[in-house]
This record gives C-alpha cells, sequence and structure tokens, in this order.
C-alpha cells in the first residue's frame, strides 16, 4: 500500500478474504452454478444441495438446534431490519410500549427499531455506559418492565471493543417477557457463539467480518418463533401455494427467503467458517486479544491519548487525542500503509455520549502480526508527531 507492506487493521468493518473463500465463489460459477429449489436438472440439484450444506454449516458453527432456525441474509443490517418490521407486523407492540437498546450500537441496530416505534408508536429506550464504555446493568434493570416488548443488544461493540455480558442481560429481559435480538456482528468472527446456550431469541452477523463474501448474512431465530411470526418480504420461494385470492406460507427459513438468495454468498459463508474453523475459535480469540493488548500496551503512554472501552476489549482498539483530529492521523496512516478507520464507526450516539466526532479505531483479524502491531505503533507515533 503506497509502495509499503499493508497492515490492514480495519477488520470491524471488513475482512480481507482467503483463497479458500475465493475459490469456493469460482467454484460455484464453474461448476454449480443454478438457480435452487427450482430445477430438477442436475444444476439445480447440486447447487441446491451446495446451498443447504452450506446452511448446515452455520447452523453447526452456531450451535443451532436445526438448520431451519439458519435464514440466509444480505447481512446484520438486513436481519435487524426483518426481525423489526416483523415483530412491528404481530400487532403486539403498540403506544407506549417499549424497546431497548444500548448506548453501544452501531446505527444498524437503532434506526429499525425507531422506524419500528415510529410506525408503533412505542418509546425507544437506551441502557447507559460508564466512562469505560461499559454497559450499565443496573440501570438495564431498571428499564426493564413489563413494556419492554424488545431488547436488542450488540454483544461486542464494533467502536468500543466492550464485550457486553449478553447472556445475563437477555436472560433478564426474557424473564420480563421480551423478544430479545443479539447484534453479533462483531462477536462471530472472534469468538466460539452458542446459539444454544445463549437463551436469545434471534442472532444476527454479517458474512463479510468473517471472510466470506460482502451481501450474505444469517439471522438465526428460535424455531417456533421463526414459524408462528409473519412472512416479511413476498415472492418466490416464500410461498406454499399462491391463488389469486390467498396466498399460504412457506415453512421457515424458506418463509424468509423470499426470491433467488445468494447462493454463491451462502457458499462462500461457508468457506469462511470451514476456514476459522480449522484453526479454532478459542485460538483466534487468544491471538486477537494478545495482540490487542500488546497494541494498548504499545500506545499507551502517547501524550494525551484516550483509549476508549475497558481494558478486557475484543476485535477493536480505538483512542483519540485533543489536539490531532482523527481524519488527520488516519490519513497520515494510510500514507504508511497503515489502514484504520478513523470517524464515527456508525456509532454516532456513542460519539456524541463521550463528546467527540469520532475515534481512530484498530480492529484485529486472526492474519495480524507482532510485526503488524509493531508498525502500528510506529506510524502512529510518526504521524502524531507530523500533526502535533
Ligand atoms: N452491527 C455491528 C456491531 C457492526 O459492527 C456492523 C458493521 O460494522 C453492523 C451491525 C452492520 O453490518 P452490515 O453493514 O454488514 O449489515
Amino acid at each position: 500500500m503506497h509502495g509499503r507492506r499493508l497492515v490492514y487493521l480495519d477488520n470491524a468493518a471488513t475482512t480481507q478474504k482467503p483463497k479458500a473463500v475465493m475459490e469456493e465463489s469460482r467454484r460455484y460459477y464453474e461448476m454449480l452454478n443454478s438457480n435452487i429449489h427450482r430445477g430438477t436438472h442436475y444444476l439445480a440439484r447440486a447447487a441446491t444441495e451446495a446451498y443447504e450444506e452450506a446452511r448446515g454449516e452455520v447452523a453447526r458453527h452456531l450451535n443451532a438446534a436445526r438448520p431451519e432456525e439458519v435464514v440466509f441474509t444480505a447481512g446484520t443490517t438486513d436481519g435487524i431490519n426483518l426481525v423489526a418490521d416483523v415483530l412491528g407486523l404481530t400487532g403486539e407492540i403498540g403506544a407506549g410500549d417499549e424497546v431497548l437498546i444500548s448506548t453501544l450500537e452501531h446505527h444498524s441496530n437503532i434506526v429499525p427499531w425507531q422506524m419500528l416505534c415510529e410506525r408503533t408508536g412505542a418509546v425507544l429506550r437506551v441502557v447507559p455506559c460508564d466512562e469505560d464504555g461499559v454497559l450499565d446493568t443496573e440501570a438495564y434493570r431498571e428499564l426493564l418492565g413489563p413494556r419492554t416488548k424488545v431488547v436488542a443488544l450488540t454483544w461486542i461493540s464494533n467502536a468500543f471493543g466492550t464485550v457486553v455480558p449478553v447472556r445475563e442481560m437477555v436472560g433478564q429481559a426474557r424473564e420480563a417477557g421480551a423478544y430479545t435480538l443479539v447484534d453479533a456482528a462483531q462477536a462471530v468472527p472472534h469468538m466460539a457463539v452458542n446459539t444454544g446456550d445463549l437463551g436469545a431469541d434471534f442472532l444476527v452477523f454479517s458474512g463479510h467480518k468473517i471472510y466470506a463474501n460482502t451481501g450474505i448474512g444469517v439471522l438465526w431465530g428460535r424455531h417456533a418463533l421463526l414459524e408462528s411470526l409473519p412472512p416479511w418480504r413476498g415472492g418466490g420461494e416464500m410461498i406454499k401455494e399462491v391463488t389469486f385470492e390467498k396466498t399460504t406460507y412457506n415453512q421457515p427459513p424458506f418463509k424468509y427467503e423470499a426470491g433467488t438468495p445468494n447462493i454463491e454468498g451462502a457458499l462462500s459463508l461457508a468457506a469462511g467458517l470451514r476456514f476459522v474453523n480449522a484453526i479454532g475459535m478459542e485460538e483466534i480469540h487468544a491471538h486477537e486479544g494478545v495482540l490487542l493488548r500488546e497494541a494498548a500496551a504499545e500506545i499507551a503512554d502517547i501524550d494525551d491519548i484516550r483509549v476508549y472501552g475497558p481494558a478486557d476489549r475484543a476485535c477493536s482498539l480505538s483512542f483519540g487525542f485533543p489536539d490531532a483530529h482523527h481524519y488527520d492521523v488516519g490519513t497520515l496512516l494510510d500514507q504508511m500503509g497503515v489502514a484504520v478507520r478513523t470517524g464515527h464507526h456508525c456509532c454516532q450516539p456513542l460519539m456524541a455520549r463521550f463528546g467527540v466526532s469520532g475515534t481512530i479505531r484498530a480492529s484485529f483479524a486472526l492474519y495480524n502480526t507482532h510485526d503488524d502491531v509493531a508498525e502500528f505503533s510506529a506510524a502512529l507515533r510518526k504521524a502524531l508527531r507530523m500533526v502535533r
């Protein structure tokens, strides 16, 4: 990058792709390309089988009770919009009811709920966080009540790397009778996720953050809920029978997969999951943890640095300076071959809570190395000498 070895530390935005994933996309188009669930010919059957095997791979990875709990979506945002829209259609959420999210949320886990509130007259409530970017779980318990209809929480903050105790929080939300959704966009790439153990109703993530292609993601949902909730988009594959008078709907997951899905994307996601599982999620988590702690220690003594988020962060290390704009620092780092993210990280309310317009964020993946950390730290110090 700019004549230097690339140090890619923008993995929370998206990951680089392993050869196995790119080869799987190529294999699909060269060997299997066909529409699925519709044809009787060889390619149609082979593509359908590969797509359903990909669903099985995701189900195993998430320890889902059954593959039918896995709905392929376009990504995390798509999955949250699906759930928010469908819950709105139930008629169970009305004026004065509450949807509870947290200060740490990505816009994708804020805006769909705001839209739901606008449509239903429900009120959006927000769990506060402390100066370390840790959620106030006592305030959360107080916010939970009989009017709480939905609790939607991020598992790991993309902006600060805070790991939220979602298991406990989801348990409390369920006791209060609320639907629960976990935004696992930053959790699935960085730790083992077990939907069987989590207790949530829904969990969403994006393929492109776990080494797969863009435009593919997953909504995992409890089977009974996917069965009983209303359909979302109408069209092919989500129907059982159509007459001009009335349509009956297919079983989940097909009920929520109207139209030709992203077949290649689903295969690429399965390849991404095989890639991480060949290494092991525990190993990946441990490796990234070492790099995060190393990076935090490397930059801790820089004058006037403000590091956000708790010390036991995952994935992302976020920081800023009172006298150096994040954009300028990011631009200089880029010229030195170091790719970091600067700005609000799609978390404008969180930035407002901390009184900043943005931060500098270094986020790690399994392919990052100690050399990456050393080069990032050296480049940061050099950039600051230039702007200060
Ligand atoms: N939620 C979190 C925590 C994220 O980090 C992101 C992406 O950065 C999203 C949601 C949105 O994901 P996508 O743009 O893949 O739908």
